[in-house]
Order: structure tokens, then sequence, then C-alpha cells
């Protein structure tokens, strides 16, 4: 398999035992990452190709969106030089990975997606195959909107870059006394996470009997305790990802390769 360095035999053995260990659980949770996304053509950060290798993390905090609005609204926007963090993500699909994951919720043993991810990739999938009913937990909330600072009004984000692609810049809200800056939905690094996302993600933990992390690298805090706080609990803990983690110790079972081809072979299994 691309991108998996085990021998055929060795990937065959892993995957038998994820199947086996999932057709026991009941009460299962995904916790995904910015890797599940990388085969819909939207780049992780720390991964091999991460956008952290390009762009200085600390753009990406609350402290430079409040010293340079502009600056950050103009680099979301693809203006002048600068290489937006993540391009908008409206036109990108989902991929067999998030296809797979929407499977394991049709067949009842999925009870919730925990995701850092804000690209609403896995709402798609979700919508695409007709599965509705369990919760997608976004931790780092979406970049589908924004809001303003002052009276909270939400705007779609891809309408204030268009304002700022316009000229306006940096984006204000439109409501009459209003003249609040807007601030994407996505948490940026040194701002909370919204509370109730946190509560139900780490609720979701508690009462489970397995979690499967895919595509993170398990760095970014508190988000990483779910799987923690999962294990710790006595469910059984699975990693898929390219890279090892930190937590592959912990784990009951890791493989190295590509979630897109990986997973949607474990949940065919499961099914039969
Ligand atoms: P990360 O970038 O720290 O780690 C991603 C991991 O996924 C890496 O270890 C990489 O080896 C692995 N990976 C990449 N593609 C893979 C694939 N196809 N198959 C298997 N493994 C793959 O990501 P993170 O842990 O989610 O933390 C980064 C933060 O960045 C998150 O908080 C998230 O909010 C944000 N982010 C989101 C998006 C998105 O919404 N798509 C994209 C980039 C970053």
């Amino acid at each position: 398999m691309e991108n998996c360095t085990y021998s055929k035999e060795e990937l065959e053995k892993r995957i038998d035992i994820a199947v086996k260990i999932l057709k026991k659980c009941n009460n299962i949770i995904a916790f995904t990452g910015a890797g599940i996304s990388t085969e819909s053509g939207i780049p992780d950060f720390r991964g091999k190709d991460g956008v952290w290798k390009k762009i200085d993390p600390k753009t990406a905090t609350l402290q430079y969106f409040n010293a340079h609005p502009e600056k950050y609204w103009g680099r979301a926007a693809g203006l002048g030089s600068m290489m937006p963090i993540i391009n908008e993500v409206t036109e990108n699909l989902p991929n067999n990975g998030h296809f797979a994951l929407a499977k394991l919720i049709k067949s009842g043993k999925l009870k919730s997606i925990i995701t850092q991810n804000v690209d609403n990739l896995h709402q798609k999938a979700n919508e695409m195959e007709g599965v509705s009913q369990i919760p997608v937990v976004e931790l780092h909330g979406t970049m589908l909107t924004a809001h303003c600072l002052k009276c909270n009004e939400k705007y779609l984000r891809k309408d204030v870059i268009q304002r700022v692609r316009n000229g306006e810049n940096p984006p204000t809200c439109l409501k009459e006394n209003c003249d609040g800056l807007l601030k994407t939905d996505t948490i940026l690094f040194g701002e909370q996470l919204p509370q109730k996302a946190i509560e139900e993600a780490f609720d979701f933990a508690r009462n489970c009997d397995c979690v499967i992390v895919l595509g993170s690298s398990l760095v970014v805090f508190p988000a990483a305790n779910v799987p923690l706080i999962a294990k710790e609990r006595g469910a059984k803990f699975l990693i898929i990802n390219y890279e090892p983690t930190d937590m592959d110790f912990l784990s009951d079972l890791t493989i190295n390769g590509p979630i897109g081809k990986i997973l949607p072979e474990i949940v065919k299994r499961i099914e039969l």
C-alpha cells in the first residue's frame, strides 16, 4: 500500500486486529485531526508537507489577530504575497476516510465524531451518505462562519472573505449602530475552546468503549485529552496515522498508513 511501510502480511495482521476490536465495541467514538482531510487536498499542520513548514505558527494566535486583524484577514483572503494558513475549504469534498466513518455511523457502532478540524467535511460526508443522527463535535470551531466581536452577529466567512477582497479590510459588522471587528469562528492559539464542545467531547470520551484516533499528531491540548480520558476509563484505543505519535505506547493498536485506504478496508470487514 502506498505511503505504508509495513509488509503486506504485517498490514493485514494489524487490520485484522482492528476489525476484531471494533466488532466487539458498540459505543465507539472517532477523534479526528487534520490528517483525515489531507486526502481531500487540505494540508495538515505538522505532517511532512504541513503548513508549519511554510508559515510561522505565531501568526495563528489570538494575540496576532488582535494586533493585526487586517494582516490576518488579508492572508485569509489570499491578498498580497502572504499565503493563507488553509485555503478556503467550501469547495473541498470529503474523502474515503470521512465516508468510512459515515458508514460506521450507519452500522450503529459509531456514536460521535469529535474533530479538531474546521473544514466541515465530516458533516458533508454524513449528509452525502444520508446519516445525520450522531453529533459532530467541533473542538476548534469552523471555517464556515465569522462573528462580530461586539454584537456577536454571525456572517458566512466566504462573504467576509469577498468583502476583504473588495478592499474592506479589516472587515467590520454591517448591523446598524455597530462597527465591531469581525473574527473568524476558527479557534486561534491562545483562545479558549468552546466550553460546550469540550464538555460534550469529554463526556463522550468518559462513556465510550473505544476511541479511534485518525490523523492527529495528538500534541494539541486540551483536545488531545479526549483519547486519554477514554483510555483511562478502560476504552480500547486505536490510532491510524502516517507518523508515530507520543501516545502510541498507550494505544491497543497503531497503524501507520493512509486513513483513506486503511479505514474503509476495516469498515468493510466489520460489516462482513
Ligand atoms: P497535525 O497537523 O498536528 O497532525 C496531523 C497528523 O496527521 C500528522 O501526524 C500526519 O502524519 C497525519 N496524516 C496526514 N495525512 C494523513 C493521512 N492521509 N493518513 C494518515 N495520517 C495522516 O493535526 P492535528 O493533530 O489535527 O492538529 C492541528 C490543528 O490544526 C488542529 O487543531 C486543527 O484545528 C487544525 N487544522 C485543521 C485542518 C482542517 O480542518 N482540515 C487543517 C489543518 C489544521
